[in-house]
């Protein structure tokens, strides 16, 4: 599902992020992103969903070459990636339903397929009695889970996820936790940075660490290996 190859990251200041990872993750697979602070998970992860493009190197989204794909493709390529991150990026002026909305009307979709698939995520966070709310009259539980909603509405091959839980306290992590479990066990690639320790030491996943830009481990079921 997503392949890298040499993949290199230099920022226009100078500061090289990425340096030469190569690594492949399967359709399906759950993976975290693990690292000290600066280590270049957060470009490693912008990279997936061409927020950032990479300097060098192959990278392979699906059937999309990140770094050949036309500027016309982009929209395509990100319907098949959902991404959720630590602050929600909700839209404060519009309401719950907008705000998931939104995300299938810039590619398009008809007024009655958006309200029915809208209505149908929503109730899959439990929140689809505040679909006439603002994100400031919600929790950041609650907004979280809206962002989820609104990274799935386009059903996604992969979820991309920065950090997801590190606004949140730790029963609201365990709920958004249970969420992005149950969307990898629908068979959505999930990649997740985090510095969530318990979370990675007891929901078992792959585990890929980075350090100075490289990839200094990678393991099936792995722990958090650090001590912060
Ligand atoms: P992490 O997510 O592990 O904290 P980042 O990917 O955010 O790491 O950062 C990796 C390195 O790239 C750091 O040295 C950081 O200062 C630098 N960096 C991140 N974003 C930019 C940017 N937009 N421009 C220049 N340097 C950046």
């Amino acid at each position: 599902m997503i392949e890298m190859r040499n993949v290199i990251k230099k920022y226009s200041n100078g500061t090289t992020a990425i340096r030469n990872i190569s690594v492949k993750i399967d359709q399906g697979e759950f993976v975290y992103v693990v690292g000290p602070s600066g280590a270049g998970k957060s470009t490693f992860i912008k990279l997936m969903y061409r927020e950032e493009v990479a300097t060098g190197g192959i990278l392979k989204v699906g059937k999309y070459d990140l770094l050949k794909i036309k500027n016309a493709d982009v929209p395509y390529m990100r319907r098949q990636v959902g991404v959720v991150f630590q602050d929600y990026k909700l839209l404060p002026n519009k309401t719950v339903y907008e705000n998931v909305a939104y995300a299938m009307e810039v590619i398009g979709r008809k007024k009655r397929e958006i309200k029915k698939r809208v209505l149908e995520v929503l109730d899959l966070v439990g929140l689809k009695h505040k679909m006439r709310s603002f994100p400031n009259e919600l929790s950041g539980g609650e907004q979280q889970r809206i962002s989820i909603a609104r990274a799935i509405v386009n059903s996604p091959k992969v979820l991309i996820a920065d950090e997801p839980t590190g606004n949140l306290d730790p029963e609201n992590s365990w709920v958004i936790m249970d969420f992005i479990e149950r969307i990898n066990a629908s068979g959505t690639t999930i990649v997740m940075a985090t510095h969530n320790r318990e979370i990675v030491d007891t929901n078992k996943h792959r585990v890929i660490s980075i350090e100075n830009g490289r990839i200094v481990r990678d393991e099936e079921e792995g722990d958090y290996g650090y001590d912060d």
